[in-house]
């Protein structure tokens, strides 16, 4: 049986998962489909060194095995916060105002994409199957191919692909496309960006483009384009959700706000995740509704995240300013209607919040997913569930069609969606959790590892 060789910018074995596991459950996935083919997980040690010198560290533990490389400062500026983060985070999420396009960070981008895959030759054999992910590494099987390498390797993107009208903004946009063009299986989060992802090969390359097989035919070469929504992990949650750690996460919950509602939202402190344009959403609801000021308390946990990156900062700050002058509004000497929480979690903690919240906002302005959305339904009491708002710019909206789904750039459409799901009764919650939870249960991470794994073996 072939090996996997799983490739991504850092790598998360199952003992990380939690609070600072923005790869939570994808985590235990990859190490449970390492566990199953065998093989190997190769990513940044998240260590800076002085020079990069593609040292490799293994470590094997519960029967996975990793290998890392530091990278030195240089590499860290221009690769990760530069082009990965300040270049292709914002344009993957629609924010051309934010994308810096400086060739500086794109020629580090190369480099560490050369230097991964002179690691990676060094770990393969030649029936192994290479699976790389995300926007870090989009060249990486191009230059794994330069080095003679005939793997099946295929390509993972968790976030959106933007349409072609702004993916031409980047200055060599076609040579980055060409590069992932020798993968033998791209994968998406959503028919809407492998439709974008289609649409540039067709007219920007004039490839040759079969949207009912997903088969790309360009120069000779073909490639495979198709849609794998990535899902939660069913069982860990069950799990997580019953033990102490999130009874007691619950319990604190549930006695620090007492007879009003908790609304909750769990996100990255991140642009993309719409965070200033829910507290407009909320302000809006208070305004609307001053009578029910005192029915609703929301909760935020927001880590930190790239707090090097210029436009984090900025964030970040936007969403403190906000928060404060909210709760100047509406703050009593016993209600502080909106907590802030600056730090991450535990997924066990998680579920028992998600669990005493009786809404879940989740209200991204683009998101090539967005598990927490999974995780909020998955971890709710079949008897008497929660209410899910979604933004309709969530990968997840494609799927979760009976959330709530809104708009998070209309604070009236937030406003609206809060008042109707505080007063939701019962049966109508329980409607739509029904079918939410069969869609979350049934198209898990194990199926969605399967899936890929097993087109990138046999597609011809
Ligand atoms: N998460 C966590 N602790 C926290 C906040 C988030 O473990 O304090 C996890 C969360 O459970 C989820 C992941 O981080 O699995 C966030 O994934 P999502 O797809 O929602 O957004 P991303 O951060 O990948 O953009």
């Amino acid at each position: 049986m072939s090996r996997l060789v799983i490739i991504s910018n850092r790598v998360a074995v199952a003992k990380a998962r939690g609070a600072a596991g923005a790869q939570g459950g994808l985590a235990g996935a990859l190490n449970s489909a390492l566990k199953k083919y065998g093989g190997i997980w190769f990513g940044w040690s998240g260590e800076e060194a002085e020079e990069t010198t593609g040292h490799l560290q293994l470590n094997t533990n519960d029967g996975v095995t990793t290998a890392t490389i530091d990278l030195s400062t240089n590499d860290v500026e221009e690769y990760y916060n530069g082009y990965a983060n300040s270049t292709l985070w914002p344009l993957f999420h629609y924010r051309i105002d934010l994308t810096e396009y400086e060739n500086e960070t794109g020629r580090g981008y190369e480099r560490v994409n050369e230097t991964f895959a002179k690691s990676v030759s060094l770990l393969t054999e030649p029936d192994d199957l290479i699976w790389v992910h995300d926007y870090h590494l989009l060249p990486l099987g191009e230059r794994l191919r330069a080095r003679g390498h005939k793997n099946r390797i295929g390509f993972f993107l968790h976030t959106p692909w933007p349409p072609a009208r702004l993916f031409v903004s980047l200055p060599y946009h076609e040579r980055l496309v060409r590069t992932m063009l020798e993968y033998d299986v791209i994968g998406f989060q959503t028919e809407e960006w492998l439709g974008s992802f289609q649409h540039y090969c067709a007219k920007e390359l004039g490839a040759e483009v079969d949207e009912v097989t997903g088969k790309i035919t360009f120069e000779g070469r073909v490639t495979h384009a198709r849609a794998y929504p990535i899902g939660v992990d069913w069982d860990h949650i069950q799990a997580q959700g019953e033990t102490p750690e999130a009874r007691q996460a619950a319990q604190r919950m549930l006695s620090s706000t007492r007879h009003r509602t908790a609304m909750i939202g769990v996100d990255r402190l991140d642009y993309s995740k719409g965070l200033p344009e829910r507290i407009d959403g909320i302000s809006r609801f208070f305004d609307q509704n001053p009578d029910r000021a005192r029915d609703l308390v929301f909760v935020q946990i927001a880590p930190p995240s790239r707090e090097d990156v210029d436009s984090y900062q900025k964030i970040r700050a936007e969403l403190e300013q906000k928060t404060g002058q909210i709760n100047g509004a509406w703050s009593e000497v016993d209600i502080v209607p909106i907590r802030y929480v600056n730090k991450g979690h535990s997924l066990a903690e998680l579920c028992g919040f998600y669990r005493a919240s009786k809404i879940g906002l989740v209200t991204p302005l683009r998101d090539g997913m967005n598990l927490v959305a999974k995780e909020y339904i998955a971890a709710q009491d079949p008897d008497d569930p929660g209410v899910l708002i979604l933004s309709q710019f969530a990968g997840a909206a494609h799927q979760l069609t009976e959330a709530l789904l809104v708009n998070p750039h209309s604070p009236d459409n937030l406003a609206r969606a809060i008042a109707e799901a505080l007063d939701m009764p019962l049966s109508e919650r329980k409607r739509r959790y029904d079918i939410l939870v069969k869609t979350v249960r049934d198209d898990d991470i194990h199926g969605w590892t399967q899936n890929f794994v097993s087109d990138l073996k046999h597609i011809p």
